[in-house]
């Protein structure tokens, strides 16, 4: 399949990898917009969280307790972060692997302000 991180995935593409385990790989953003800006990606192949049936969806448990331990590991955990998944077209998802963002470092700009 041509999708941009199952090629991070396999190593085809180089990453700048913060974590790796068996179901998981979390690597920096190339873009980023935060001080860390982090991405948190299952090594399985799902088009989107949309795409997670209700038996798979430990998967999306396992993300949210790799963030906490790089949270810790980074040693933003206290100061706070934000997880942003983005869904689909009008979620403004453009890679179409499911992934979650970490933002922190900087007091991030109030997020509801953003979307009026
Ligand atoms: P999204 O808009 O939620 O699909 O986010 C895709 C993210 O992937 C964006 O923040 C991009 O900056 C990031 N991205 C695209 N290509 C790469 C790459 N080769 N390595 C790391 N991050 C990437
Ligand atoms: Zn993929």
């Amino acid at each position: 399949m041509d999708c941009l991180f199952c090629k991070i995935i396999n190593g085809e593409i180089p990453s700048s990898k913060v974590y790796e385990d068996d179901k998981v790989i979390a690597f920096n953003d190339i873009n980023p917009v935060a001080p860390y800006h982090i991405l948190v990606v299952p090594k399985k192949h799902y088009d989107s969280i949309a795409d997670i049936s209700e038996k798979e969806m430990e998967i999306v448990a396992h993300i949210h307790n790799i963030i906490n331990k790089i949270a810790i590991d980074k040693g933003f955990s206290d100061a706070g972060f934000r997880i942003i998944n983005n869904c689909g077209s009008d979620g403004g998802q453009e890679v179409k692997h499911l992934h979650y963002h970490v933002l922190a470092g900087k007091k991030l700009p109030n997020y509801e302000a953003n979307q009026k």
